[in-house]
């Protein structure tokens, strides 16, 4: 923790005997609200924009929505032993600005400012907005760190060319990604991968591209372990960016969000993956498509709460192997 030569500052959440839980302005966890990254190890980032989604819409609200469910976390996670704010200095730096209703205009200014962002050395963790948003996320890392890894869950491969006429959707993102070299698809993984398609040929597309795809039934029958390690070795030592769209979860467990799949993940099963990728090299993340108006009971935005969590977990444990 102690770096004498830099101006640390140790930014962490309120101690919650001094505040009721409930009380304060609306961070991530709790966390100061920044925007002056130096010092900072990870920073929690909004990105409100939905003008991406196909189907339902509504995920602009979904940073908020994350932000009110994480309240109850706290600093120490028993599954991976580890006291994030013993190894880092994390804030909440508020969201990104966007333009609803004009999507190349807003992937510009997501860019843009994601690069500050990155430049800044501060591990993000983007909350989304539809899955249209990890295209400028990814410009963005990528400019700063060459093609990388992707580590992508989720029930769609979104590898779709366009819909309706234009270009860029939540559907399209990693065929984006692919084109502009963002990514290196020989060391990327699509896990949870399900649902009916407009035809047979479909089902093979991503695989033709390039991607390493775990399909939903694969996963089911061969196990968390499997996953994990296929993953893992797909992954190596690679730079590497996590995006988790949430429909990658059953909608049993996450109803909110905009183009739900049957047949998908629990809760535990999700974050025993993401706890599996510890140690990987990620340079950052995203969760994306959650859509609070579908989500009476908060549980799907309660969910994307934990997996962040789980992710500034391993960010933890990054920065504790690399002191
Ligand atoms: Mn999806
Ligand atoms: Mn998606």
């Amino acid at each position: 923790m102690e770096n004498p030569g830099s101006k640390r500052r140790l930014y962490r959440p309120v101690n919650s005997p001094t505040a009721p839980r409930y009380s304060g302005i609306r961070t991530f966890m709790r966390l100061p609200y920044v925007t002056d990254l130096e010092g900072v190890d990870f920073a929690i980032v909004g990105v409100p924009f939905d003008t991406g989604g196909t189907y339902r819409v509504g995920s602009r609200f979904a940073p908020s929505a994350i932000r009110d469910e994480s309240f109850l976390l706290k600093p120490y996670n028993p599954a991976l032993e580890i006291n994030i704010f013993d190894e880092c200095s994390g804030v909440d730096y508020g969201d990104l600005p966007t333009i609803p209703g004009y999507l190349p205009e807003a992937h510009k200014l997501i860019e843009e400012s994601a690069a500050d962002v990155f430049k800044s050395g501060a591990t993000p963790v983007f909350l989304g907005g539809d899955h249209s948003v990890s295209l400028p996320l990814l410009r963005a890392a990528a400019a700063k760190y060459g093609p990388l890894a992707l580590v992508h869950f989720d029930s769609h491969n979104d590898i779709h060319q366009g819909y309706f006429g234009g270009k860029d959707t939540h559907g399209t993102p990693i065929r984006r990604a692919m084109e502009e070299n963002l990514i290196d698809p020989a060391n990327s993984s699509q896990i949870g991968i399900r649902g009916s398609l407009y035809e047979a040929s479909v089902a093979g597309e991503a695989a033709e591209a390039g991607l390493q795809v775990l399909t939903a039934v694969e996963i089911h029958r061969r196990g968390l372990a499997w996953v994990i390690e296929t993953v893992r070795a797909r992954v190596g030592e690679r730079l590497a960016y996590l995006t988790f769209d949430i429909d990658f979860v059953d909608p049993a467990s996450a109803p909110g969000t905009g183009t739900p799949v049957v047949g998908g993940f629990n809760s535990a099963q999700c974050l025993e993956l993401v706890r599996g990728l510890a140690g990987l090299n990620f340079v950052g993340y995203d969760l994306v498509e959650v859509l609070p108006a579908y989500d009476p009971a908060g549980i799907t935005s309660l969910l994307a709460a934990g997996l962040v969590y789980e992710f500034i977990s391993l960010i933890a444990i990054a920065r504790r192997c690399n002191q």
